[in-house]
């Protein structure tokens, strides 16, 4: 097996996490590429539960080497937390099994604070942020306002930049939201506190990748969210504020030249989505709780519950296509299991007329789903490991979506745990 990049299909929450998890046996490097600390990948091992969010899911793995690329929202406070909690459930995390691109940029504390200030602005119109400083640290990131981690190395400079930064970000602060400005000592205190700490995992992870590429090493490129919220092909503005294609995933790692032979796109069986925005197949009332409840959908960084419905095929397949997915991991099944009919959406009515392609976003709000049914099988199928062994109609659905969508789908995961997968 060659590099592969693991995506999103649908609006994040397939079960990335999981997947990376289970893959890292066949790889050498794990890759975040875009994204940051919004990030909630649940996984499940024999070293236990764990919400990573910044952390590559190839931590839990000895000899594999996980890069934070350039392309990641680099948050110190957060990344330092995380693996102090992580290493706390016995997992080492070393400059040796975890790099961070010295290129990367640095999520400064003011990030997360305009993020808050700017949601409670909108008030009702609010975008349903994280509120980890995502979008302001990106816009910050465009205008060239805010550090590069490997500036950490040069303290004079690195003093008389963040004044700057720091002179400009108050203008905001103050001026147009009414809040305190920060001061210098306390943009020094989180230096001290956060950027000193994880100093020693930075380093020029573009030459490391090169090398290891160029000495036969399979590189697992990692994404965050799925194609519905990436930043130019989603649902605008509803997206996060990073690229969360696979086609970004050599720009945004440190290594442009990389080679991405394979691309496992991750769907849901059903949908979820969390925050504000547009979706078709929503399910409300009894009827969402009940598929909520059975597929515990509650956000793994934020805890709100997620929205729910059937599986979209319309926007699955325009997923597929968005990521350029080569094989799809099918994740959940056994969470329908409970269901006497499995509903799919197949299509979408618009201005009275069905269409079957995924629409510009504004015209979203006026798409309604057209639902079919198909045969439940109403046992528990968490513990079949076989393709065979799943029953007659729970591979009719698997089939079903896999023509729908235009790609075939090589894993059907049943359960949590690493060993729940189903190889076709
Ligand atoms: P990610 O961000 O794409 O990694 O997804 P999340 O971690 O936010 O959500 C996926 C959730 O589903 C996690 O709690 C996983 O442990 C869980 N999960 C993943 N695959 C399966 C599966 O096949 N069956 C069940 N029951 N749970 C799963």
């Amino acid at each position: 097996m060659s590099n592969c990049a693991i995506v999103g299909i649908n609006w994040g929450d397939e079960g990335k996490g999981r997947m990376v998890d289970l893959l890292t046996q066949d790889y050498d490097v794990v890759v975040r590429y875009q994204g940051g600390g919004n990030a909630g990948h649940t996984v499940i091992n024999e070293k236990g539960k764990f919400a990573l969010h910044l952390l590559p899911s190839g931590i839990f793995r000895s000899g594999v080497v996980n890069i934070l690329g350039n392309g990641v929202a680099m948050d110190p406070e957060n990344l330092w937390n995380e693996i102090q909690s992580v290493s706390a459930q016995g997992v080492a995390v070393t400059p040796d099994n975890l790099k961070i691109s010295d290129r990367a940029s640095v999520l400064l504390p003011w990030h997360r604070d305009l993020d808050s200030l700017e949601e409670a602005r909108l008030a009702d119109k609010k975008y349903g942020s994280t509120k980890q400083g995502i979008a302001p640290f990106y816009s910050d990131k465009y205008q060239k306002k805010t550090i590069m981690a490997g500036e950490l190395f040069f303290p004079d400079h690195l003093k008389a930049h963040l004044a700057d930064l720091l002179e400009w970000k108050n203008l905001t602060l103050t001026g147009v939201y009414g809040a305190e400005p920060y001061t210098m000592e306390r943009l020094m205190a989180w230096v001290d506190d956060y950027c000193e700490k994880i100093k020693p995992y930075i380093c020029d992870v573009g030459a490391f990748l090169k090398s290891a590429q160029d000495s036969g090493k399979k590189i697992l490129f990692e994404a965050q969210l799925g194609s519905l919220r990436d930043l130019d092909y989603g649902i605008y503005p509803y997206t996060t504020s990073s690229n969360t294609t696979a086609a970004y995933a050599p720009i945004g790692s440190g290594f442009p030249g990389a080679k991405i032979d394979e691309v496992i796109g991750v769907v849901k069986a059903y949908s979820t989505c969390v925050g504000e925005g547009p979706f078709t197949c929503e399910w409300f009332g009894e009827e969402a709780e009940k598929l909520r409840q059975a597929g515990f959908e509650y956000g793994a960084k934020t805890g709100r519950p997620r929205r729910v419905g059937p599986l979209d095929i319309v926007a699955t397949r325009y997923g597929v296509q968005v990521q350029a997915a080569t094989n799809i991991a099918l994740t959940k099944l056994d969470v329908l299991s409970y269901m006497d009919k499995i509903p799919v959406c197949t299509h979408y009515i618009l201005n009275g007329k069905q269409i079957d392609n995924f629409p510009f976003p504004t015209l979203l709000n006026d798409t309604k789903p057209v639902i079919e049914y198909m045969d439940g099988w109403k046992c528990d199928i968490s513990g079949v490991r076989r393709w065979e062994d799943l029953p007659v109609a729970a591979q009719k659905y698997v089939e079903f979506v896999e023509r729908e969508i235009g790609c075939r789908i090589g894993y059907v995961s049943v359960g949590p745990e690493r060993e729940s997968i189903i190889l076709r």
